[in-house]
């Protein structure tokens, strides 16, 4: 799940942004309407919390642009303002939910949980691939009957994988969706990830039952007949 917050409170703009990469998010900050609007274009973000007071571009302006420009967007409005026209106004430029300022923490969280959860479930219930069931909404995985302990990266992994079944994704493709744009970034990294995840999938490099290594990058093997659905059959 990547974030962008659009906020020029520099203070709450990184705890914001600390609390939520703690919680697993992948998450980038712009200080202005003009910045947040450009990250906004550019990267493929899975939801915005954007400050409705903004001292260039209003967040008006940025939430009407963006839903504009990415119709699936989810847009979560920060605003000082508690009138109710403020709040209506927000939601009829696109905003698919607000909160009004000042909030706990833990109220952003649970808001944005029920935004994706709204959002996933409506667009991809549970994803399954052979054996493997992951939900993105509650944020569990399994393979077979067993619960999976993954972290916060390799259950991203995973779920971009699972997402694009038979499909090659590249280092690059993953490093893409899965990390915020500040990490320093390498693609030793994807592999290490990688690694760490097949371990956990009881999964062998060589003889792939899941993830297969492929010029390129790396392929869900997910589908009947590619070798993966007849494990018993290796001696
Ligand atoms: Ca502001």
């Amino acid at each position: 799940m990547r974030i962008l917050i659009v906020e020029d409170e520099v203070d709450l703009a990184r705890a914001l942004a600390r609390g939520l990469k703690q919680e697993g998010y992948a998450v980038d900050v712009a200080l202005n309407g003009e910045e947040g609007w450009a990250k906004g274009e550019i990267n493929e973000y899975d939801l915005v919390i954007l400050d409705l007071n903004l001292p260039d571009m209003d967040g008006l302006e940025v939430c009407r642009r963006l839903r504009e420009r990415r119709p699936e967007l989810l847009i979560l409005m920060l605003t000082a303002r508690g009138r109710l026209e403020d709040r209506v106004i927000g939601l009829d430029q696109g905003a698919d939910d607000y909160l009004v300022k000042p909030f706990y923490f833990e109220e952003l969280l649970a808001r944005i949980r029920a935004l994706l959860r709204r959002d996933l479930r409506a667009r991809q219930p549970v994803l399954r691939a052979g054996d493997l069931t992951l939900d993105p909404a509650a944020r569990v995985a399994w393979r077979g009957k067993r619960r999976l302990e993954l972290t916060a990266k390799e259950f991203a992994i995973l779920e971009y994988l699972m997402r694009r079944p038979g499909e090659v994704v590249s280092q690059e493709d993953i490093i893409e969706h899965v990390w915020s744009e500040d990490v320093n970034l390498f693609t030793s990294s994807v592999r290490v990830h990688i690694h760490s995840l097949r371990r956990k999938l009881g999964d062998d490099a060589k003889h792939p039952r899941y993830i297969e290594t492929v010029a390129g990058g790396y392929r869900l093997l997910a589908s009947e007949g590619e070798g993966n659905e007849n494990p018993s059959a290796v001696p």
